[in-house]
């Protein structure tokens, strides 16, 4: 009985705090309100699981969770179900309660959960809150001060794996970390068999690569590398590979878009998904094995991927200073040589760097992603943000001409900066991201 009381109390004041914040106008104060939930609730997301009567569905990644989850949601709600999701990339245990704070109401039922979680998290938010569903995207090097290796990433995410008696796994057949991860449970794969770019596709090379091990700790061989350890992978030495997959599929990219053919139980079926680069294929075609896995349509699939908007900056297009901009986040290595490959060399480049806890402190990461993708950039590349001076060092190395680059700290400054004169492309890091948000430029 306090238990209930306690819940229905920090409901209740985690309410009037979002109130008060946004009554003095100041931030979203995401992480703020979650945490006093927390502290007059500790265990507020057990109680939460009853107003969710279809699934609880929890996606997970270093890469493209964001995405991925802001899909899976809006495929949901476009096939008319009620869906509770932490939309703005909230995802620690705070930001999770935070939002079941703001939407839960008494005798109000959601359909589905989609939870976009941390990989370090995921553990801790099981042991409150049971899931049906984890969509794993992949396991790349990301903020390794924090989470030290790539082993203890994947520890954090096996431990939470076993945590759940009933869980279904969506994983990525193409990633060899992730394909490890079925070893107790249901798991139904997806990836690419054939990966093609469009002739008029500006920018092919690849991630620069790394040898990656096998669990046996040979190094890994492939048939097909598509970008990072993402493809068709073998060791000669134990026999481990690719998994075969319940969700294959091929995909054509474009500059801005991509065509993918979906394999479902022998049939063939098209989408195109309107966001640049093959990560985001990935992305698409998680979000898609998800949907045909719980019975959904080509139909309902295609009308949620025709108007999905970019959330949260991640690719998100605006108008600044009168002129179009296009910002899109950059946080580890393989993530930003991804987005490197789009990045629009006729425009000017901002690149906003932070090094708050948000990003993570070791910023060894910028000598790690393709910098050299912009050594043909026609215009000025402005560099930004709290490292403003070690992006610029970076981006000498990288073989930009020094006349070309220019530090500007203050982001606001750099970004007025830049959109004075044509198309501008914005690379910020997470904190810089929230920084050009709360300007509201
Ligand atoms: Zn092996």
């Amino acid at each position: 009985m306090i238990k209930i009381l306690e819940f229905y109390l920090a409901l209740i004041i985690a309410r009037c705090a979002y109130m008060g914040i946004r009554l003095l106008n100041k931030s979203s104060g995401t992480s703020f309100v979650g945490m006093l939930t927390l502290k007059i609730c500790p265990d507020f997301l057990a109680h939460c699981s009853k107003y969710v009567r279809k699934k609880i569905v929890t996606v997970t990644g270093t890469n493209g969770k964001s995405t991925t989850s802001g899909l899976v949601a809006h495929i949901l709600e476009k096939a008319n179900q009620k869906v509770i999701h932490n939309l703005k990339g909230a995802n620690m245990l705070t930001g999770v309660a935070n939002v079941f704070a703001l939407s839960v109401e008494p005798f109000k039922r959601y359909d589905y959960a989609v939870i976009e979680s941390d990989e370090a998290y995921l553990t801790k938010l099981y042991d409150y809150m049971k899931s049906d569903y984890l969509v794993v995207t992949n396991l790349f090097r990301d903020q390794l001060d924090r989470y030290g290796e790539l082993n203890t990433t994947a520890e954090f995410i096996k431990n939470a794996i076993n945590k759940n008696p009933d869980l279904k796994l969506i994983l990525n057949a193409d990633d060899p970390i992730v394909a490890t991860f079925d070893r107790t449970k249901y798991a139904v794969y997806y990836g690419f068999e054939n990966v093609e770019y469009d002739c008029t596709y500006e920018h092919k090379s690849n991630a620069p690569s790394e040898v990656f091990n096998c669990l046996c700790g040979n190094p890994l061989q492939y048939s097909k590398q598509f970008f990072a350890q993402q493809g068709h992978y073998f060791c000669s030495k134990c026999g481990y590979k690719r998994h075969k997959c319940d969700y294959p599929a091929d995909v054509k990219v474009f500059n801005d878009y991509s065509v993918i053919t979906v394999q479902n139980r022998g049939d063939a079926y098209e989408f195109r998904v309107n966001l640049a680069g093959l990560y985001n294929a990935y992305n698409a075609l998680a979000a898609i094995a998800f949907a045909f896995e719980n019975g959904l349509n080509q139909e309902e699939i295609q009308k949620a991927l025709d108007d999905y908007k970019a959330i949260f900056g991640r690719t998100e297009k605006r108008i600044i200073n009168g002129n179009p901009a296009v910002i899109q986040l950059i946080k580890n290595p393989t993530g930003a040589s991804e987005v490197l490959k789009t990045v629009d060399l006729k425009s000017n480049i901002v690149i906003a760097i932070n090094d708050n806890y948000a990003d993570g402190r070791d910023i060894s990461w910028l000598w790690d992603s393709d910098f050299e993708q912009l050594k043909e950039a026609e215009k000025l590349v402005i560099t930004s943000g709290i490292r403003a001076n070690d992006m610029a060092t970076r981006l000498k190395y990288a073989g930009i001409p020094q006349e070309k680059i220019l530090v500007e700290p203050n982001i606001k400054k750099a970004i007025e900066l830049a959109t004075t004169n044509g198309k501008t492309t914005i690379l910020p890091s997470y904190t810089a991201l929230l920084k050009i948000n709360k300007e509201k430029l």
